[in-house]
């Protein structure tokens, strides 16, 4: 028997955690028909509700559930990141507390890993149904403008739910990074992949964790740590201001020399002056951003804290 770690990183998730334990269970058949048993990891992130006590009760049911408890919330990147140290198995799979990534997927999954030689099975959703319109446009313009400024690969609607072979494990695991984009990550370490497609699914209880300013923040933790094109778009204003600034004087030359006249001239120059201290302090921001990034990350701190373990 082969064995497989399931990853559910979970924050205030109280209502989903036994609901999310019976419908995994319901492929517990076909998986052993497969010749593989299951682990569960419940990476509790500092959830403020019953989510660890929750857990806690089905640890006491059935020894494959195991619980990883952080000391606050950390974020999911942090809860994957613990959830994968955490597995013992040659498979892991992550998946969403709230039966957004369907269990009923696993068998089929299995079967690709098993059967036609690939290293990790990927989902995307090919619908946003139900999802606000400006948070799609918004995603699909940071989908679009990734594609275009990164080298890694980052797909449009791919989920986090994805089952991976112990050696895809290991190759995330040696990406010890403070600022985890998970996507960028699983696209960063490459191998085989099989895509699988479903349409949106709704969460089953409680509520998204996510509102339109985090996920805004999020792609911006996105770009920063997957693209460097931001800091080439600055190289490139700086040249242009340059040119733009070498024919201004020579304009300026020629029409004193030939009118005579060198005081005129101040409300352009009051123009001038802000749009270009406008442009540093943009140009400064950008550079500042990937500096404050790497600040954190060469302080080296740990990317969770655990307060308790079953
Ligand atoms: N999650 C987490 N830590 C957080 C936020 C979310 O572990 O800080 C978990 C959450 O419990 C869920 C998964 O990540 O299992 C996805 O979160 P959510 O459903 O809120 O995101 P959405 O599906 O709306 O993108
Ligand atoms: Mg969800």
């Amino acid at each position: 028997m082969k064995l497989l770690s399931v990853i559910v990183p979970c924050y205030n998730e109280e209502e989903n955690v036994s609901y999310f334990y019976e419908e995994l269970l319901k492929q517990e058949h076909a998986l052993t028909e497969r010749g593989i048993e299951l682990e569960l990891i419940y990476v509790d992130d500092g959830s403020k509700d019953k989510t660890a006590e929750e857990v806690r009760k089905l640890h006491e049911k059935d020894d494959r559930v195991h619980l990883v408890s952080f000391s606050r919330n950390f974020g999911k990147e942090a809860g994957i990141y613990a959830g994968l140290r955490k597995a013992a198995g040659e498979y892991a799979v992550l998946m969403d507390a709230d039966l957004q990534d369907p269990p009923s997927l696993l068998p089929e999954m299995v079967r690709y890993l098993e059967e036609e030689g690939y290293d990790s099975v990927a989902t995307r959703r090919v619908t946003r149904k139900g999802e606000p319109v400006i948070r799609s446009f918004f995603a699909r313009r940071f989908y679009g403008l990734m594609k275009r400024i990164s080298q890694t690969e980052i797909v449009d609607g791919a989920r986090d739910y994805r089952l991976m072979k112990r050696c895809v494990v290991d190759a995330i695991l040696s990406m010890t990074e403070y600022n985890r984009f998970t996507k960028g990550i699983f696209g960063w370490v490459g191998f085989r992949t099989k895509w699988l497609e479903y349409e949106n699914i709704e969460r089953a209880k409680g509520e998204t964790k996510w509102n339109f300013w985090k996920l805004f923040l999020y792609s911006l933790d996105g770009i920063l740590a997957f693209s460097t094109m931001p800091l080439a778009f600055v190289s490139v204003i700086g040249l242009i201001f340059c040119l733009l600034a070498f024919v201004l004087i020579v304009f300026t030359i020629v029409r004193t020399v030939i009118f005579g006249d060198p005081t005129s001239g101040w409300p352009s120059l009051v123009c001038i002056i802000s749009a270009v201290s406008g442009v540093q302090l943009l140009c400064l921001g950008i550079v500042g951003q990937y500096m404050s990034k790497m600040y954190l990350e060469v302080k080296n701190r740990p990317v969770y804290l655990i307060k308790e373990e079953l």
